[in-house]
């Protein structure tokens, strides 16, 4: 099992290896007394690990109840929120009680924010199933839920008291949760680990699931420690986003946002005027797609909307070389021509 040990606002451990999810309760157990545990989740997880979880806490002394709302980022509302508090209350948790957020992003962040908010706050554990919320959503304390003007609008940061990461149920995963998770990892790689991203261009990662999603998260947590709340550092993490999430925006979140981050990797890199061809191949061979089918102006209009962009400036991150990026902040009027020349429209 690895150990990736986060010093924030909280402390707490990242725990990654086989077999985790029949062992929550245990594992929990180490950072919480057993009190009741409320598992917040989406049908299609609890249908799969639902019982595992639940009878995991209740060998470790916890009393376990859950609660699964429809799966989709469609569900991560206000209204969804608003249902999880009310079954928090009529289960008579408190704040002293435990939320086990079981699931994907859209799950952790919505459990998570509910921890955030309820009693004005109490302790939860994440539980990631996909590998997306494995190597970035479950780690870092952020919580939200989406409103109708934009995504994770309303949020929180929220530490918290652990992270358990079964390798088994990532390794189980659909290919196309996969190639999800795979699009946040090779932008670590580009970040900061040429060797991380050689592991994910060759497909040799897969072999080592446990290693590679511990140097992943190792590499957030860094970016998390320097600069929890989001102010400075840790907007390197934003790297293929701004690109990414027009494009996903574009596309009415038809393409996920692995696919959008892949093709978003790709035009920061030749917005930065750096040679794209060895993150295109890298992005390929994890099975994403690396050309924008959404032209230079739509996406730039649309990401005017960008929550990063604070006034008349945004932020972007941009690739020098793979292990090297740098932040720059521009005037939004100059923000078409990045995009037009991310999408190759002028040179
Ligand atoms: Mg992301």
């Amino acid at each position: 099992m690895e150990r990736v040990h986060i010093k924030a606002s909280g402390e707490y451990d990242v725990l990654i290896g086989p077999g985790l999810l029949a062992r929550v309760g245990e594992m929990a157990a180490r950072a919480v007394k057993p009190c009741k545990a409320a598992v917040i989740t989406d049908d299609t997880v609890a249908g799969l690990y639902g019982n595992a979880v639940q009878h995991s806490l209740r060998a470790a002394g916890f009393s376990p109840c859950l609660w699964a709302f429809p799966h989709g980022e469609q569900h991560k509302t206000m209204d969804t929120l608003a249902q999880a508090l009310e079954w928090l209350c009529a289960m008579e948790i408190s704040r002293s009680d435990l939320v086990v957020a079981l699931g994907g992003g859209v799950p952790g962040d919505l459990a998570g924010f509910a921890a955030a908010v309820f009693g004005r706050g109490m302790r939860f554990v994440q539980v990631p199933t996909t590998l997306l919320a494995a190597v970035d959503s479950s780690v870092g304390g952020k919580t939200a839920v989406d409103l109708r003007g934009g995504k994770n609008m309303a949020g929180a940061f929220h530490q918290p008291e652990m992270v358990i990461c079964d390798t088994d149920v990532m390794a189980a995963l659909p290919d196309e949760l996969i190639r999800d998770g795979s699009a946040e990892m090779l932008k670590y790689g580009i970040l900061d680990d040429p060797a991380l991203f050689e592991a994910m261009r060759s497909g040799a990662w897969k072999n080592e699931m446990e290693k590679t999603i511990a140097r992943c998260v190792a590499i957030k947590r860094d970016y998390v420690m320097a600069d929890e709340r989001d102010m400075g550092r840790r907007q390197f993490l934003n790297l293929g986003h701004t690109f990414g999430h027009a494009v996903e925006k574009c596309s009415g979140f038809v393409l996920t946002h692995g696919q959008g981050v892949a093709i978003g990797l790709v035009m920061a890199a030749r917005a930065a005027g750096m040679d794209a061809v060895g993150i295109e191949s890298a992005c390929a061979a994890c099975g994403l797609p690396v050309t924008s089918p959404y032209p230079a102006d739509r996406l730039a209009s649309a990401a005017l909307h960008d929550k990063k962009r604070r006034g008349g400036k945004i932020t972007l991150v941009l690739p020098e070389a793979i292990g090297k990026c740098r932040l720059q902040t521009i005037d939004i009027k100059e923000l078409p021509g990045y995009f037009a020349r991310g999408t190759g429209e002028t040179p």
